[in-house]
């Protein structure tokens, strides 16, 4: 008996060590998660191994086929079905099977068709190792064209809620009066035309008109940057906040009220919660040929006292100061965490070449744009220090574009990052940096652009 019960306890370590063998040749999924936005969809699988996979795209229906070497199919990677939001404009669903003993497949129904680009990242910062997939559109929308025909959008809104609350002031006096029919007329009536007449918008393929020329030309346009996202939450607080969030809440309402003043429209290189790579908000910026760029941040700091609010510029030789040097190399950190498929940046060296371009001219308004908003956001709360601070931040290396960068608060700082997150202080930075901008433009009026299509 002794021996045989010796005899089961061997094989029981020989099936556990099995067990242990053929657990180690399979990747375990710790994360998956799903990035959905306009410009791309992101799909990221994290897993405690690299993962080796291939895709490939199929029509009728459109759906992308994604087969993973080495793993199971198991509850983590499962969550990924429920992962996809309706809105997400590139992917219609997801489902998930053991293709075969070793290969699980991952089959992405999609709602247009994509330009998939598949790349894996080495550990870094909190992750382990990840599987990217992005979905990027076929053709890339013009963002020019996007932006006049949002203000046309707006205007034609604000056109017709004038109409609609004159026709319901009127039809409430008790007398007939003549009104042009709130719906549209019929397409063959030649009255259809009236001044307030509204039409659908162009479709964005479409050349501007000579009238959307004129205006594109007449416009100022400021490129707001709110930093991090997606992958990349940016400084975390002590409280849980994160960077990523509070920076686009901040954005999102700077944009309500710089849009509000006359011929400005504001670009952002991001309105959601997705991962835009440093380059791509340079380039962004440039593309709209934009009259200023703004990066808006909250980062964390060595010491939890430090607080206040800072500005910086590009320096063409070394940083203002230890300080801004260390923030400097954590901003540009952001790609790493973020995650870029670094083979896709082709035009790698004509990027390198613009980048190092002379940029004594820009730094030279960067600084006044700089002193224009630190003035009105030393009032709204401290400021770190006193005068505009200079390092080799990435993203304000657009050559041709005044660029800051503000770091709003020290969200490692527990009393700021409170004021981080409430509405009313939000409000107060917003205000803030409002002035500054249209200060800066009152003093320094923009070129007139003559902006290509
Ligand atoms: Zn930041």
């Amino acid at each position: 008996m002794n021996n045989r019960r010796r005899a089961l306890q061997r094989m029981g370590a020989l099936v556990l060590s099995f067990g242990a063998m053929h657990r180690a040749w399979g990747a375990a999924i710790v994360g998956v998660r799903v990035w959905p936005a306009e410009d791309y969809t992101r799909v990221t699988l994290e897993s405690d191994q690299a993962l080796n996979a291939r895709h490939q795209l199929l029509q009728n229906p459109p759906r992308l086929l994604v087969d993973i070497d080495g793993l199971t199919l198991d509850p983590a990677l499962r969550e990924l079905v429920g992962k996809v939001r309706p809105d997400d404009p590139y992917i219609a669903g997801v489902r998930v099977g053991q293709n075969a003993p070793r290969v699980v497949r991952l089959v992405l129904d999609l709602k247009q068709p994509v330009a998939p680009q598949q790349f894996a990242l080495e550990p870094v910062a909190a992750y382990r190792f990840r599987l990217v997939l992005d979905l990027y559109p076929t053709q890339e929308p013009d963002p020019l064209l996007a932006l006049i025909r949002e203000k046309e959008g707006a205007d034609q809104r604000a056109a017709q809620s004038v109409r609609d609350a004159l026709g319901e002031l009127i039809a409430r006096v008790d007398k007939p009066v003549a009104l042009p029919a709130p719906t549209p007329a019929p397409p063959t009536s030649p009255a259809a035309t009236a001044p307030l007449q509204t039409k659908a918008p162009p479709s964005p393929a479409e050349p501007p008109s000579a009238d959307e020329q004129r205006r594109i030309d007449r416009l100022i346009i400021v490129a707001l940057d709110p930093g991090h996202g997606g992958e990349d939450p940016g400084a975390v607080g002590p409280g849980g906040t994160r960077e990523k969030d509070v920076v686009l809440q901040i954005a999102l309402q700077l944009r309500e009220q710089l849009n509000g003043l006359p011929n400005v429209r504001v670009m952002m290189t991001r309105d959601a919660d997705f991962f835009v790579p440093l380059h791509e908000r340079v380039r962004k910026a440039r593309r709209v040929q934009a009259d200023l760029f703004v990066s808006i941040h909250a980062d964390a700091f060595m010491r939890p006292e430090a607080r206040g609010a800072s500005v910086f510029a590009l320096s063409e030789g070394g940083a203002s100061s230890a300080a801004a040097r260390w923030m400097a190399q954590r901003e540009n950190a952001a790609d790493l965490v973020g995650g870029i498929n670094v083979a896709s940046v082709n035009d790698k060296h004509v990027m390198q070449a613009m980048l190092d371009m002379s940029t004594t001219a820009q730094i030279k308004d960067s600084l006044k744009l700089g002193n224009e908003v630190l003035a009105p956001l030393g009032r709204v709360g401290r400021l770190h220090k006193r005068q505009v601070e200079q390092a080799g931040f990435a993203v304000l290396k657009a050559p041709d574009v005044p660029s800051i960068l503000v770091e709003t608060a020290f969200i490692s700082n527990p009393e700021e990052e409170q004021q981080l997150r409430d509405p009313a202080y939000q409000a107060q930075l917003v205000d803030a940096l409002t002035t500054g901008i249209r200060r800066y433009f009152a003093k320094n009026p923009p070129l007139a652009r003559n902006r290509q299509l």
